[in-house]
C-alpha cells in the first residue's frame, strides 16, 4: 500500500468520499492510486504536463493495477478534463500558488462540474486566495503543516462569493484564526526573508519601483508582526 507523505496525505484529508478527482500535475500519481486503492474515490484522471513524470504516472497505475479507474492524460493544466469525466474535485499540489492560479484561471470553463479545489502551494497560497475571490470561490478550509524542514499550505475552495481584508488574503482565513506554531514559524521565516531583501535595498538608487517595493514589503512587516503578536 502506498505511504503517502505527511503533505500529500492532508490533501488527500480533504478529498471527500466518492468524489470524482482530476489530479493536476499528478507526477507519479500516488494521490490518486492511494484514493482509489482505499476505496475512496472510484475513478480519477491524473493529468502531466511533462513526459517523464506522465510516463512515470502510467507505469505506477498500471503496477497498482488501477489503470482502469485512474485515466492518466498528458496535458497542460486542466486540458486534462474532459466534460465527459464529470470531474468533481481538482487537487493541484506541489506547485508555486502563481502557477496553481494560473492552470486555475487558464483553464476556468473546465471546471464547470467541479465543486471543490484543494491547492497545496508551496509558496505564494495568497495567489489562490485571491484567484478564489475573484472567480466566485471562498475558502472553505486550510491547513499549515511542517515536513522535512519544509512548511507547506493546503487551501480547499468550494463556489460561493466572499472577500478578504489583506490579512486574511496573505495569511489565510483559517490559519489566522487557528495561529499554530507552524503559521508563527512560517510568518517569521518570512519576515527573516523580508528584512534581508529590504536590508539588500538600503544602498539601491531610491526609484519609484524600489520605493514601492520598500514599501510593500514595511507594510508586510507590519502588518505580520501585528497578528503574531497578538
Ligand atoms: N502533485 C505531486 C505532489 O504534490 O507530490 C507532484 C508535484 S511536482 C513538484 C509538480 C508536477 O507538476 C510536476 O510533475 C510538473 O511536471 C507538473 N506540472 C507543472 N506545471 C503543470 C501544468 N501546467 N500542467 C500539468 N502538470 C504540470
Amino acid at each position: 500500500m502506498i505511504q503517502l507523505s505527511k503533505r500529500l496525505q492532508t490533501v488527500a484529508d480533504f478529498v471527500k468520499e466518492d468524489a470524482v478527482l482530476a489530479d493536476i500535475g499528478s507526477d507519479h500519481a500516488y494521490l490518486p492510486t492511494y484514493l482509489v486503492k482505499k476505496g475512496i474515490i472510484q475513478r480519477a484522471v491524473a493529468g502531466e504536463v511533462v513526459k517523464g513524470p506522465y510516463e512515470s504516472a502510467l507505469k505506477n497505475v498500471k503496477r497498482e493495477a488501477v489503470d482502469e479507474q485512474i485515466m492518466v492524460r498528458l496535458a497542460n493544466g486542466l486540458a486534462a478534463i474532459e466534460k465527459s469525466d464529470q470531474i468533481d474535485t481538482v487537487t493541484i499540489a506541489g506547485m508555486g500558488g502563481a502557477l496553481i492560479a494560473s492552470i486555475l484561471e487558464e483553464g476556468k470553463e473546465k471546471l464547470e462540474t467541479v465543486e471543490r479545489i484543494i491547492a497545496q502551494p508551496n509558496i505564494h497560497a495568497e495567489a489562490i486566495r485571491k484567484w478564489a475571490v475573484l472567480n466566485g470561490w471562498r475558502v472553505v478550509g486550510e491547513k499549515i503543516l511542517k515536513e522535512d524542514h519544509k512548511i507547506y499550505e493546503i487551501v480547499v475552495l468550494e463556489r460561493g462569493r466572499t472577500t478578504y481584508t489583506e490579512k486574511e488574503q496573505l495569511l489565510g482565513p483559517f490559519l489566522l484564526e487557528e495561529k499554530n506554531e507552524v503559521f508563527h514559524e512560517k510568518w517569521k521565516r518570512e519576515m527573516t526573508q523580508w528584512e534581508r531583501i529590504l536590508d539588500s535595498l538600503k544602498d539601491a538608487t531610491e526609484d519609484a519601483s524600489v520605493k514601492e517595493k520598500k514599501a510593500t514589503l514595511n507594510e508586510k512587516i507590519t502588518l505580520v508582526e501585528e497578528v503574531l503578536r497578538n
